[in-house]
């Protein structure tokens, strides 16, 4: 069977179609990674050559897919997606690697969670473009050897450090992105609110933009969410005022964290007394999985010095307990 049309992927993990970036020059931010992608893809486009394999790590909603997407637009080739949690076994790739044109991209999302079969069976295809496959099995088994046309690779996942590192060596470009500035994300919002026909003052931009987690998928949301009070409870025009009423009514706080932000906090601090715990004591509390927590709690909660990780645990620091309105305890914490 050949596998789904990327149009259709697409459309129905997007949020809002008409906010992502079509080709990379309409990205915003993270410029050095830009930079040097940029750089990869004129050189590969000059050279008439595929473009290298491309390894983007970083946590949720910074541009993985966004990257993903634009590169393959700028190039002119086509992208096909594909899912590391479902390709099971390495039968489920070979349409991929078999539909792959000469130059195009296969972008492989979760690549973390391939299971070791397939990551072994993708080595020599991404190596020197062919791939080894058993026919028969017993004693009848032989392998024969499938020459692929030349593509490329983008891989993404949430943590590098769960590849393994003969994977990750065959990615010739390997970039973590970043979480944003907040002056990014007003540029994001301003940007988003002009696709969306919403005006929206400069100064509710910068408060929608420093109130979302350094994210613009965070960042895209709020503005949804802003926009749509603004209809039903004003004139529809996104003022400071408005913006500041629509966060504080879906519970998001000053430094922008929400409601699953503040109770992963309120757990260490009042159920495991400010730490340190382990993240999978600290999941079962709230009833989530550990994963929610490493890949997407954590990462900006960390950033902001709010948690730390000790090799105990979590643990809360001075800076979280005051951002929840405790006195912090004798001892320093963290
Ligand atoms: P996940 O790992 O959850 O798939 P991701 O890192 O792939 O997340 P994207 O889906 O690329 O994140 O980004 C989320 C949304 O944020 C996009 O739909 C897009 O609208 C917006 N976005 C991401 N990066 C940028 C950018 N550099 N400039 C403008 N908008 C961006």
């Amino acid at each position: 069977t050949p596998p789904p049309a990327p149009a259709n992927m697409l459309e129905s993990r997007e949020e809002d179609p008409a906010l992502r970036p079509k080709h990379m020059k309409e990205m915003i931010g993270q410029r050095s990674v830009y930079e040097r992608i940029r750089v990869a893809v004129d050189a590969a486009m000059m050279r008439g050559e595929p473009l290298g394999h491309i390894l983007l790590d970083g946590p949720p909603g910074l541009g993985k897919t966004t990257f993903a997407t634009c590169i393959p637009r700028d190039l002119g080739v086509e992208l096909q997606i594909a899912s590391g949690a479902a390709l099971a076994a390495p039968k489920d790739l070979l349409p991929y690697l078999t539909n792959a044109q000469e130059g195009s991209v296969l972008f492989i999302d979760e690549i973390h969670r391939l299971p070791k079969a397939v990551e072994e069976f993708m080595y020599p295809a991404m190596e020197d473009f062919r791939i080894d496959i058993t026919l028969g099995e017993g004693v009848n088994a032989r392998t024969v050897n499938m020459n692929l046309r030349p593509f490329t690779m983008i891989g993404a996942t949430t943590r590098t450090g769960l590849l393994s590192a003969p994977l990750r060596d065959r990615f010739q470009i390997r970039e973590h992105l970043e979480f944003y500035t907040d002056e990014e994300l007003t540029t994001i919002v301003l940007r988003n609110a002009a696709i969306l026909k919403c005006p929206v003052e400069e100064a509710a931009a910068r408060k929608i933009a420093g109130c979302s987690r350094g994210t613009p998928r965070v960042v895209n949301n709020r503005l949804r969410w802003v926009r749509d009070f603004a209809t039903s409870r004003a004139d529809g025009e996104v003022t400071l005022e408005v913006a500041e009423k629509a966060l504080a009514m879906s519970g998001v706080d000053s430094l922008g964290l929400d409601r699953q932000d503040r109770s992963y906090l309120e757990t260490i601090l009042r159920v495991f007394n400010g730490g340190p715990a382990g993240v999978d004591a600290i999941a079962h509390t709230l009833n989530t999985a550990p994963d929610t927590l490493t890949d997407e709690v954590e990462p900006f909660l960390l950033r902001e010095g709010l948690v730390v990780r000790t090799s105990r645990g979590r643990k809360i620091t001075n800076r979280g307990y005051e951002h929840l309105g405790e006195t912090p305890p004798e001892a320093p914490a963290g």
